[in-house]
């Protein structure tokens, strides 16, 4: 695992990066920025500019709209007036201009004429502008004795034939179009017939909450909205020569002309724009689209206020921003993770790196460890061949040592049968000299006994100093028991010791070597012998016990048992509590290194009734073949 403190490092060095990578990111980040605005401006531009060109297009449509219904308006009375100025009535009249009866009749041909006509007035002038009979004659502002003399529709059309003009009453203070015809009698131009037509109802055809629609006169003064808060205003300052001018004709009698703040510009696609005082938003701004009427010597202008489509590029704008802001955060959000998987990664990177470098550390280190453990085994496998060496050797020399130790014995135990033979060989002369051949084969019976008695002794003695082969069998212990009884047959019978053998109903078989077993035990009942010296009681008993997959096997003194502080040390080589010449110290060490060959083990314990016990265990064997050392 990485450890804190790697892991500490490797966290410090990635913010440090990051930092760096953070400071390189910077002008991109302005760049970015830079770019947002650029673009954001164009979406704003081509937004606002494609708005501007529809309502450019609705204008146009409601323009050419008003601008046909003002031409069929005007169109419908265009003709009438020199009809009319034809007629007998008019003419007789400015034939006699005094004459009542014929004022009369003009007076109320006029009125019948005007209300079928539908134009708002209908009067006649005589050649000094005077009104001599009018429509309205019966009305409290009756035309009729005024001068108009000042109208362009008199004298235009006294002068060229044809007289138009838009103006407010003078008399009846309404607004109305006025059309002039000439009335020629007799060749001669006596005055003049004038159609007033109220522009009212193309006002209200043009009734609109949101579009203004306008007509201006050539000083640029309404007088035509469909809105009438700016009726006789004029676009830009009133300059006393435009004033003037409008005075001459009295166009607007005595109405109060007022001045719009308002200007027109173009903005950077063309189109034309009328800015009022405040902002665009609050509707001060419009879009204007406009056409002239020569005939008229008017403007037709319609206005759309641009606010919606100002508002329609404002909200592009924030849409196109929303839209870019959610995806810059979309992607910062992914970079992020990035990142974060990045650092991730490299810290399991790092993590595993470290992990492999103490792994490659820790395989030397059990390389190392493991060439060292062979040196150790193949020094301790040395060692033990040594020590086996040693301990087969000191078996050996141990055995030599015993029959050493015996040769004493052993040579009395020959000499007196040799002895005893030879007398039995020296009376058996004497008996067959005599005759007497049956006793003489008795001796030589005896002689035989002895000898074979002896032979027994030296073949033991043989396979006691024979090496033997390290070969494990099967041994019937039985067998072992029996040659080492017969073994120490003549130390037993010298120090009258008995010992009493029960080996069970069915005589064991255990892993070993006959010979060593045989040694063990001959070991074992010597001890005890010794230990028996000066007992009452001279009984070893010898028994074996099926223990499942063991053989026991236990052999019992009634000497002075082992005290407690030598019991830890008795299986040691050369431990000894014999005098001198009489113990090597050998036996019992021997004993523990045979068995332990032979796969079991030995022990030492007092007998809770006295004398010492020596409780072996062997590897119990199936009968076989005996094996032969
Ligand atoms: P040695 O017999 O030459 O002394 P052993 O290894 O056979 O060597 O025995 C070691 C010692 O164990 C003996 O000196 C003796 O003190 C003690 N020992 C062995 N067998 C007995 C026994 N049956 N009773 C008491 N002591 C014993």
């Amino acid at each position: 695992m990485l450890g804190a403190d790697d892991s500490g490092k490797h966290r410090a060095s990635m913010t440090a990066t990051t930092r760096l990578t953070a400071l390189r990111l910077w002008p991109i980040a302005v760049l970015c920025l830079a770019l947002l605005a650029a673009l954001g401006w164009l979406v704003h531009e081509q937004t606002r500019a494609r708005a501007f060109a529809d309502l450019h297009e609705r204008g146009q449509n409601t323009l050419s709209l008003a601008e046909s219904s003002l031409r069929g308006q005007l169109a419908r009375f265009e003709r009438l007036p020199s009809l009319l100025a034809d007629q007998r009535v008019i003419r007789s009249l400015l034939l006699s201009p005094r004459n009542t009866d014929l004022i009369l009749a003009a007076n109320f041909y006029l009125r019948d004429t005007a209300e079928l006509l539908g134009a708002s007035d209908l009067y006649v002038m005589y050649s000094d502008g005077e009104t001599l009979a009018a429509s309205n004659f019966d009305q409290p502002h009756s035309f009729v004795g005024g001068n108009f003399a000042f109208r362009p529709y008199f004298f235009d059309a006294m002068a060229k034939g044809e007289g138009r003009f838009f103006a407010l009453g003078t008399t009846s203070n309404k607004r109305g179009y006025y059309f002039g015809a000439p009335i020629d009698v007799a060749g001669q131009r006596r005055g003049v017939l004038v159609i007033k037509i109220d522009v009212d109802e193309i006002e209200q055809a043009w009734a609109s909450e949101e579009v203004r629609i306008l007509v201006t006169d050539p000083e640029d003064i309404i007088f035509l909205s469909n809105r009438p808060d700016w009726l006789f205003h004029s676009f830009g300052a009133l300059t006393p020569e435009r004033r003037a001018r409008t005075e001459a004709t009295r166009r607007y009698a005595n109405a109060e002309l007022g001045v719009l703040d308002y200007r027109m510009t173009q903005e950077s696609h063309g189109f034309n724009l009328l800015q009022g005082p405040g902002n665009a938003v609050d509707a001060s701004e419009y879009l204007v689209v406009k056409s002239a009427m020569p005939d008229a010597e008017w403007t037709v202008q319609v206005l759309l206020p641009t606010r919606a489509a100002r508002l329609q590029a404002v909200t592009a704008l924030g849409m196109g921003l929303l839209g870019f802001g959610i995806c810059a955060l979309a992607g910062l959000v992914i970079w992020q993770r990035r990142r974060q998987l990045a650092v991730r990664l490299a810290m399991q990177q790092a993590a595993k790196d470290d992990l492999e470098r103490r792994v490659i550390e820790r395989t030397q280190q059990l390389r190392s460890a493991n060439a060292a453990l062979r040196d150790e085994v193949s020094e301790r496998r040395a060692a033990e061949a040594q020590l086996r060496q040693t301990q087969s050797e000191l078996v050996q020399a141990g055995k030599l040592a015993a029959l050493g130790q015996m040769s004493a014995a052993l040579s009395h135990e020959f000499n007196q049968p040799l002895g005893a033979a030879r007398n039995y060989a020296e009376n058996a002369q004497v008996l067959l000299d005599r005759g007497r051949t049956e006793e003489a084969r008795g001796n030589v019976e005896r002689i035989i006994g002895m000898i074979d008695r002896m032979t027994r002794i030296s073949r033991h003695l043989r396979n006691f100093a024979r090496k033997p082969n390290q070969q494990l069998r099967a041994v019937a212990l039985a067998d072992s028991v029996l040659a080492a009884q017969e073994f120490l047959d003549w130390r037993l019978a010298k120090q009258g010791v008995t010992l009493q053998v029960e080996l069970g109903p069915v005589p064991p078989m255990v892993i070993g070597g006959p010979v060593r077993l045989q040694q063990v035990l001959v070991n074992l009942i010597s001890n005890a012998i010794d230990a028996v010296e000066d007992s009452p009681d001279k009984l070893l008993e010898l028994r074996a016990t099926h223990d499942g997959a063991n053989v026991r096997v236990t052999l019992r003194d009634h000497g002075p048992g082992v005290p407690d502080a030598v019991q830890p040390r008795i299986f040691d080589p050369f431990f000894s509590t014999k005098e001198v010449g009489k113990g090597l110290g050998l036996g019992l060490s021997i004993s523990y290194n045979i068995l332990r060959d032979f796969g079991g083990e030995s022990m030492v314990r007092n007998h809770p009734d006295g004398g010492a016990e020596f409780p072996l265990v062997l590897q119990a064997a199936v009968a076989g073949a005996q094996a032969a050392e």
